[in-house]
């Protein structure tokens, strides 16, 4: 199916000033540079709608929201180098069509959908801001990741579900291969769920944090001035 991406340009909002209480926990690199996480402003107030489902006491903590073309192209890279590295003879354009089955481009219109603030990764705190457990430790990360695991042990079946139907009443779906990935009116939520239209297409250079870093693909130049150029 060809699906269009139509943005309704609403704005990026602070996931913290939408939904006071919840965790923001992305990676330490990038909490120290981006300090808190964002999400189309339409998303944030589906995700408080969300919160509003969960038992007293329960909190999510978000791992990633809006995520800037630069962190992209950085997971892009590193997965190239990689495997650079692991098949030495193969030709720069079959190691890209290897690293492409694993990891969303950074531009064009299959850029991940959590570029668009339209996509986020969260699991569930108590409220002394304790994990809530959602994987065994019996199985391996991909078999945890999987949103309907027949092997878990029911009491970790019995959080997940909460989650889940918190984020469902509010009206997010699952990408069922990670349970804790949801989306709302991005290009793979569109996909998933046979809608012809998506409403968020990426968003690269909000607030612009990365600009003048060096770009993760190694020339040496700024980001800006390399892969971070708009329209590239
Ligand atoms: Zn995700
Ligand atoms: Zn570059």
């Amino acid at each position: 199916m060809n699906i269009i991406i139509r943005d309704n340009h609403e704005p990026l909002v602070d996931i913290k000033k939408y939904c006071p209480g919840v965790v923001v926990a992305l990676g330490r690199k990038r909490m120290a540079v981006e300090k808190t996480a964002y999400l189309r402003m339409g998303v944030a107030k589906m995700l408080k709608k969300a919160q509003g489902y969960l038992p007293k006491g329960v909190n999510f903590v978000i791992n990633d929201a809006w995520r800037p073309a630069y962190i992209q192209t950085e997971i892009y890279f590193n997965f190239i180098r990689r495997f650079e590295k692991r098949y030495p003879k193969w030709t720069r354009k079959k190691i890209i069509l290897e690293v492409e089955k694993y990891v969303a481009p950074w531009r064009g219109s299959g850029a991940s959908g959590h570029m668009s603030g339209g996509a986020i990764d969260l699991r569930l705190v108590d409220k002394n801001g304790h994990k809530i457990p959602m994987k065994s430790k019996r199985l391996s990360y991909q078999k945890n990741a999987l949103s309907v695991q027949e092997k878990l042990p029911g009491y970790i079946k019995k959080n997940r579900e909460i989650l889940f139907e918190a984020m469902r009443k509010a009206g997010f779906s699952n990408y069922p291969k990670e349970y804790w990935h949801w989306s709302y009116g991005d290009y793979y939520w569109a996909r998933r769920n046979k809608k012809p239209l998506a409403i968020y297409g990426a968003v690269c250079d909000h607030r612009n944090f990365y600009d003048s870093k060096p770009c993760p693909c190694g020339s040496g130049n700024k980001y800006k001035k390399c892969h971070g150029t708009r329209g590239e």
